[in-house]
């Protein structure tokens, strides 16, 4: 066990890093191609559909989602969700957690790896950087040589789109806030100053430094949950690992050469594992916190164990119990416990997005007079309303009264309300006069829409004796 908490994950800074010549300690990747890089395409396609479709996309006639900050209200694929909503969302965002949770356990850090929007950004920007600038060798001759007219058309052509990427996603982003064909409509009309174009500028500002320059220093120095995870690891989860055994003696060799006549294992020292890594490190000297676990040693090694004719898996997905000879077990009891409370979770979603009501009725007394008398001797008591179309479509509503027949309405109402409309309104409850004894009734406001029962609000009615 190491001080990091898991029996796996080794400090970097423990270990001889490798440092490639000529680069001032940045980092400089080298493209590959591999079944890994293609699962993490799709995935971070599919992320990054839905990231700005969703706050493009009209769904309804209304954006598919925004969380209108002016209204409170959050839009969500043709429904509204209202602050007394919010339970909900906090559901949600535990069933998230727990599904986090039971992914770490079982595969590591693919959510790290695959779809976290940082390394989403950052893959995206370091393809930009690799049309515009050219591959790793020709970026590091870029890095070393002096600005020329070509060196800066392609270092601009390279911040351009950096910059044109980091709007897009500015825009979208706030556009989940405020009506994003508004908010860029404001933009084009070079309306600057405003709350909501400064908090685009912040965010093109923080996705152009952190995907362009600050990139794998975020997941080694500032990510939260890169701190946290390694307590969901044990023997039996999914980590990228070097197989010392099979590729141990490491050295060059031609491609004919019989690496056991050499003293030689499958490691033909190539480094590419380590040039195509992300964050710079070797994977080769253990599993470590820096490994964000894209897979991209993986791909690189298969590359070479094809060229070279030897077995793919020399770097691979593996437990630490697979290393050590013993079975890895997919289901043990951590996860069914995380299973088992995503289910209740989901379960406790599911009832109360059914018991979801779709208008909101609320009462309060008009505590200023407690009852009056009308000219026919009637007791009159007054109250105020409020009922909210918690929908995206019209509404006709009838309210009525409901567990006292001495009560009625002092005139029959029939509400038309828009969509999220609101209407706060003051409401006569009359007693005939003829009605015995005196004291406080319990009654229900009751909205009825075709006659079926939206919902209904209960209030006292006072009355003295006649
Ligand atoms: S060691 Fe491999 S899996 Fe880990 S970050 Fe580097 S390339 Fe990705
Ligand atoms: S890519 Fe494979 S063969 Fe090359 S150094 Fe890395 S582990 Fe060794």
């Amino acid at each position: 066990m190491n001080n990091t908490g898991s029996p796996l994950l080794i400090p970097t800074k423990t270990l001889p890093a490798f440092k490639p010549a000529n680069t001032d300690g940045k980092i400089f990747t080298r493209s590959f191609s591999g079944r890994f890089r293609n699962w993490r395409i799709g995935a971070a396609g599919l992320l990054a559909l839905l990231f700005f479709g969703t706050s493009w996309i009209n769904w309804n006639g209304h954006q598919a989602i925004l969380w209108d900050l002016d209204t409170r209200q959050f839009h969500v694929f043709g429904a509204t969700f209202w602050p007394q909503d919010f339970m909900l969302l906090s559901l949600v965002m535990i069933i998230g957690v727990f599904l986090l949770f039971a992914v770490t356990m079982v595969a590591g850090r693919v959510w790290c790896g695959y779809t976290c929007p940082q390394s989403v950004w950052t893959w995206a920007f370091m393809w930009v950087e690799n049309i515009t600038e050219g591959d790793r060798n020709q970026r590091i001759k870029l890095n070393n040589s002096p600005a020329t007219f070509s060196n800066v058309a392609r270092r601009s052509a390279k911040h351009g789109l950096w910059l044109v990427m980091s709007l897009a996603t500015g825009i979208a982003f706030v556009g989940y806030f405020i009506p994003v064909r508004e908010l860029t409509l404001n933009l084009l009309h070079l309306e600057w100053f405003t709350a909501s174009a400064i908090w685009v500028f912040i965010v093109t500002a923080l996705t152009y430094i952190n995907a362009g320059w600050v990139r794998e220093k975020v997941c080694l120095h500032m990510c939260p949950y890169a701190r946290f995870q390694s307590v969901m690891f044990d023997r039996d989860t999914l980590v990228i690992s070097y197989d010392a055994r099979r590729g141990d003696a490491r050295g060059s060799r031609k491609r004919d050469d019989d690496p056991k006549q050499l003293g030689l294992g499958d490691c033909i020292d190539c480094y590419m594992c380590v040039q195509v890594c992300p964050t710079g490190i070797d994977i080769r000297d253990g599993l470590q916190m820096d490994c964000i676990g894209c897979a991209a040693c993986i791909d690189a090694c298969d590359e070479v164990m094809d060229k070279m004719g030897y077995a793919r898996g020399l770097v691979s997905y593996t437990s630490e119990a697979a290393l050590a000879g013993e079975p890895t077990q997919i289901l043990r009891p951590r996860l069914w416990a995380y299973v088992t409370a995503m289910i209740i979770m989901l379960a406790a979603l599911w009832i109360a997005l059914d018991a979801r009501e779709l208008v909101d009725m609320s009462v309060v007394k008009d505590r200023t007079v407690l009852y009056r008398k009308n000219s026919d001797g009637d007791i009159i008591n007054v109250y105020r309303l409020k009922i909210t179309n918690k929908t995206q479509t019209p509404a006709r509503y009838e309210l009525r009264i409901d567990n006292d027949a001495r009560l009625s309405l002092t005139r029959s109402l029939a509400l038309d309300l828009k969509p999220g409309e609101i209407v706060d309104m003051p409401i006569s409850v009359v007693m005939k006069g003829n009605s015995a004894g005196s004291g406080m009734a319990h009654f229900d406001f009751v909205l009825v829409d075709s006659n079926s029962l939206l919902t209904r609000a209960t209030a006292n009615f006072i009355y003295p004796a006649f």
